[in-house]
This record gives structure tokens, C-alpha cells and sequence, in this order.
């Protein structure tokens, strides 16, 4: 962060329909991970300009919430196709200041995409439930209705996806958002906002504001916020669950991550060593379902595993995220870099075997990126730090286990539990897996099992704070509150004329 006067304009906020802030006093560098320069500065907004966003969304909520839902979802339709049609132009910001490929980065956006398509069927989705005659000539009906401004605070890894995922449900709803994106890569956050506007979104339905802390504090404390979306690391996701729920608001607060892959000896291991390496090294690791630990079991599975996963390692290409011929790209920032080369560095002192060893890449024509390569320990023990801690970078664990039951026991004791995976051909272990291990996502066979945009994503332990998942029918569960409406009308002579008198009732009423 930098207190700084430039004369160059800085990536605005987006408030009220209209590029603001561009000129603001706090600013924070945002790097070109590729060849590790600042390409720009971003606005940093003081808690007066977080009022003014959520102003402007409370002024919007008036119309939009009082739009028919499908007109609604006619808005969020014509959004993903103007998205759709800028895709190539956000996914090339998005490599940009991310460092993620430019077909990872389509990915981020299609991912994103898909749960905008999922929210755009709000008619259908929130619907309420009726029940007829639920006591003598009572009908009872429940309604789902929007929360008023709502807001997302998203982490760097998916700054398309994880905007898309909250303002989508959020907005199909009928409700209206505050966006606090990461200030790391603030742009594409800006664009979608503009394209949602052009797509028909009122004026102020969609805010995006950047900023640190103080940001992030000032939109918790404004009562008119109902509700708060957060996806990042975990110590940020509990002091933000625990600081909203302070506040008296509804808050999801998904954090980090370290995720298991088990592969049986009877595996197919030429597919599982594939599946492991686009898991464990796509996007730098820097993915919060990433695969970071591999635990092949049994000795002869581990001792093949490795030598198949060292082979592919050996043609595997880190460079600039928009070079095609890069596998994948530089991490985030130098401190990233710093931070995951010190714990390989806690790897090696801790015992575990390197057998390859990614720190000291060097990318010609691009000397000051943020590269780290593809990077393998085997024989690491569960005690260690680089099994306990989210490492976040491409670094992947083996951790030898003797049997299935150790094996199991791995991911279900580990301090997260976001994803995890099983290698086999046995269905019997397949569902003895998916059955008991403690994790919110499982794969069989599937790597990375996000799920779909009609199902929930969420993890478990210390991967989630809140008791409802993101996306799906939880997401809009998230971002409505239930109303039950119990109905009698008098009954009596059809036209006109007096019911005949029940007296008083004092005793609770049943539904028997
Ligand atoms: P981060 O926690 O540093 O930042 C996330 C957001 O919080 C950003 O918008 C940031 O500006 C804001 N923030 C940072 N410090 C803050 C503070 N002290 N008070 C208030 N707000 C603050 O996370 P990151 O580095 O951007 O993202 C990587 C992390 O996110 C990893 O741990 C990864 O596993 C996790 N992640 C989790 C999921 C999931 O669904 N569980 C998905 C993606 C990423």
C-alpha cells in the first residue's frame, strides 16, 4: 500500500454507474506478475466512499428489487452475453494482473459465466412453498425476499469467478451489491460492472469499490449492509465472520485450503499423475482447489507415482502468463514468492526429500517475474509445515501411507477440509471415501471437483465460516430471507352476509 501523489490515474472505483475515485490520495501498486513491474495503481477508498457506494445501492435496491424476477433474469442473460463477447479482452487483463495463462483465465470467466446462467432462472428459483387447509380454512405460504444491499469481498485467484458467483445470485435475487475485490487485480472486477450496466442493470445495483481493511470495515459497520459474501484466506474469513456476525448480519466467510489426493494401488496411475499435475501446478497452485498433497498407498503405488509425476514434471514450461507456450504462470507478488520459497526451504529442513526442486527459475527476457517452478517432495510426514500449512504455489507433497484407512484419516484430521480426491477402480472404496472423509468437495477419479453452478461450493472446518454454501440453491438461500404467511379468510354465505361467530380462542393453535 502507498500514500503517494502520481500524476498517472489510478484503476477507479465503480459507484453509481460511473468510474470514480481515479484520483485518490491512497493508492496501492498493481504489479505485472510476468515481468514483476507495477503496470498501474489502485484507488484505495476511504470509508466515505464506501458510504457513498452503499448509498447508491440502497437508492438502486428501491427499483430493482421491485422488478419481476424474469425481467430481471432477462438483465443478467444480456450481461452474459456482452460478458461472452468481451471474454478475449478480460481474459488478457485478467493473465495480466493475475499471472494465470490466458486459456486459465477464460476458464475464470466461463466458471463465473455459468452461475450468472444458473441465477438468470430467479423466477423459478424463488419460488416460495404453499400449503392448502393446513388447519380449517387456513392456507399457509412462505415468500423469499431480497435482503436490500449486500456485499462480496473476493480474493486475487479468481477475479472473475468469485464476483460472478456472488453479485449473479445476489442481483437475481433482487437485491443489490457492494463488490470489494482484491486490490492485487482490480480491473476485470471493474469491467464486469460496466458491462453489467450496459446489459440494463440500474445505476448503483452493482458497485465496485478497492480498498484494504479499512474498506472492508467500513462496509461491515453500515447497517444498510444485510449481509456479507467472503471468499480468502482463513485467518481474514473468521475476523470477518466473527466481526459481521457482531453486527448482527449474515455472513459466509470461505477461507484456505489444503487438499488431498488419494490414489489406491489399483488406480489408473498414468491417468492419475496427469490428473495431479494440471491439479497441483495449473495456475501456479495458486487455486483454493488445487491438489497439494498426493498420498499414493502402499509403497510400490508411491514409488511408481513419483517416477511418473518426475517424468511429466521434467517438460512441464513456467513462463509469462501470456506466452502460449507457458503450462502455467508466475505467483501473485514477490512476496508470494518469497513466502513459498521459504517453506520448500522448511521442507528440506524438515526432512521431507526434494526431488524436484522449483526455486531459482529464471525466464529469459523476463528476469524480475514472480516464477516459481513446478516443485515435488516425497516422503513428507503429516507433522511437517509444508503438510499442515496452505502453501498456495506449485508445490505438491507426496505423504506415503500404509493402508486405505491411513490414507482416509489424512484429509479428515486436516485443519481444512475444502477438496479432496480418490484414485481407484473400486467402487466399494469409492463410496467407503466419499461416504466418511471430512471435506466439503469430493472428486472420484476427478481431480478438481468444483462443483457445477447448480450445486453448492463450499468447504468445510477451517475452509468455511457460515452454515450456507456458495452458488446453487444455498446461494440463493444466502441472499434471501424467508417470510411465512398463514392465511384464513371468513367463511360464511358465498354472497355477503356474516360468518356465524367462533368466540374467542385462548388456547395455542395446532396444526391437529
Ligand atoms: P486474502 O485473505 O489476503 O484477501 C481476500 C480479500 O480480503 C481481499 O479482497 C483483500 O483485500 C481482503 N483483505 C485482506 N486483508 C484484509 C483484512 N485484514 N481485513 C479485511 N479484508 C482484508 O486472500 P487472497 O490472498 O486474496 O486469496 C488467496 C486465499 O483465498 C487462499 O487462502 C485461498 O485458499 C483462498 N480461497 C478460498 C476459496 C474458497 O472457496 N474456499 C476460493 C478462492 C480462494
Amino acid at each position: 500500500m502507498s500514500q503517494q501523489s502520481h500524476t498517472q490515474q489510478a484503476i477507479p472505483h465503480f459507484v453509481h454507474g460511473a468510474r470514480t475515485g481515479a484520483d485518490a490520495a491512497r493508492t496501492s501498486d498493481v504489479f505485472d506478475p510476468s515481468t514483476g513491474q507495477v503496470q498501474a495503481r489502485v484507488a484505495l477508498a476511504s470509508p466515505e466512499e464506501v458510504t457513498a457506494a452503499v448509498d447508491s445501492a440502497a437508492e438502486a435496491f428501491r427499483t430493482w428489487s421491485a422488478m419481476n424476477p424474469q425481467r430481471r433474469g432477462r438483465v443478467l442473460l444480456t450481461w452474459v452475453d456482452l460478458i461472452n463477447a468481451n471474454a478475449g479482452e478480460l481474459a488478457e487483463t485478467l493473465s495480466r494482473e493475475h499471472g494465470k495463462t490466458f486459456e486459465d483465465a477464460k476458464g475464470d470467466i466461463q466458471r463465473g459465466v455459468e452461475v450468472v446462467e444458473f441465477a438468470a432462472g430467479a423466477p423459478h428459483l424463488l419460488k416460495g412453498e404453499f400449503s392448502t387447509s393446513a388447519g380449517t380454512g387456513i392456507d399457509v405460504h412462505s415468500l423469499r425476499q431480497p435482503l436490500g444491499v449486500v456485499a462480496g469481498i473476493t480474493p486475487f485467484n479468481f477475479p472473475a469467478m468469485i464476483p460472478l458467483w456472488k453479485a449473479g445470485i445476489a442481483l437475481a435475487a433482487g437485491n443489490t451489491f457492494v463488490l470489494k475485490p482484491s486490490e492485487r487485480d482490480p480491473s476485470v472486477p471493474v469491467r464486469l460492472a460496466e458491462l453489467a450496466l450496459e446489459a440494463g442493470l440500474p445505476a448503483g445495483a452493482l458497485n465496485v469499490v478497492h480498498g484494504d481493511k479499512a474498506a472492508v470495515d467500513a462496509l461491515i459497520d453500515d447497517p444498510r449492509v444485510k449481509a456479507v459474501g467472503f471468499v480468502g484466506s482463513t485467518p481474514i474469513a473468521q475476523s470477518i465472520y466473527e466481526h459481521a456476525a457482531r453486527r448482527g448480519k449474515r455472513a459466509q466467510c470461505f477461507g484456505g485450503a489444503k487438499n488431498h489426493a488419494v490414489i489406491m494401488p489399483d488406480a489408473d496411475l498414468e491417468m492419475a499423475a496427469d490428473a495431479l499435475i494440471g491439479a497441483a501446478f495449473g495456475s501456479a497452485g495458486e487455486r483454493c482447489m488445487a491438489i497439494s498433497v498426493a498420498v499414493p498407498v502402499g509403497e510400490e503405488t508411491a514409488d511408481r507415482l513419483v517416477a511418473l509425476l518426475r517424468e511429466r514434471m521434467a517438460s512441464l514450461t513456467v513462463g509469462p502468463s501470456l506466452d502460449p507456450s507457458s503450462d502455467f504462470g508466475p505467483v501473485v507478488s514477490a512476496q508470494a514468492k518469497e513466502r513459498i520459497e521459504s517453506l520448500i526451504q522448511a521442507g528440506v529442513d524438515e526432512g521431507a526429500e526434494l526431488v524436484v526442486d522449483g526455486r531459482g527459475v529464471v525466464v529469459e527476457g523476463h528476469e524480475g517475474g514472480f516464477y516459481v517452478g513446478a516443485t515435488l517432495f516425497d516422503r513428507v510426514r503429516k507433522d511437517m509445515r509444508i503438510h499442515a500449512e496452505e502453501i498456495f504455489g506449485p508445490v505438491l507433497c507426496v505423504v506415503r501411507a500404509k493402508d486405505y484407512e491411513e490414507a482416509l484419516s489424512l484429509p479428515s484430521d486436516h485443519e481444512y477440509g475444502n477438496g479432496v480426491a480418490i484414485f481407484t477402480r473400486d467402487g466399494d472404496t469409492a463410496r467407503d471415501f466419499t461416504t466418511r472423509v471430512e471435506c466439503g468437495m469430493v472428486g472420484v477419479n476427478v481431480p478438481i471437483p468444483v462443483p457445477i453452478a447448480y450445486y453448492t461450493f463450499g468447504g468445510w472446518k477451517a475452509s468455511g465460516f457460515g452454515d450456507l454454501n456458495q452458488h446453487g440453491t444455498d446461494g440463493l438461500k444466502f441472499y434471501t430471507k424467508t417470510k411465512t404467511v398463514t392465511t384464513r379468510w371468513p367463511s360464511g354465505p358465498r354472497q355477503g352476509g356474516a360468518a356465524a361467530s367462533e368466540g374467542a380462542s385462548f388456547v395455542m393453535p395446532a396444526g391437529s
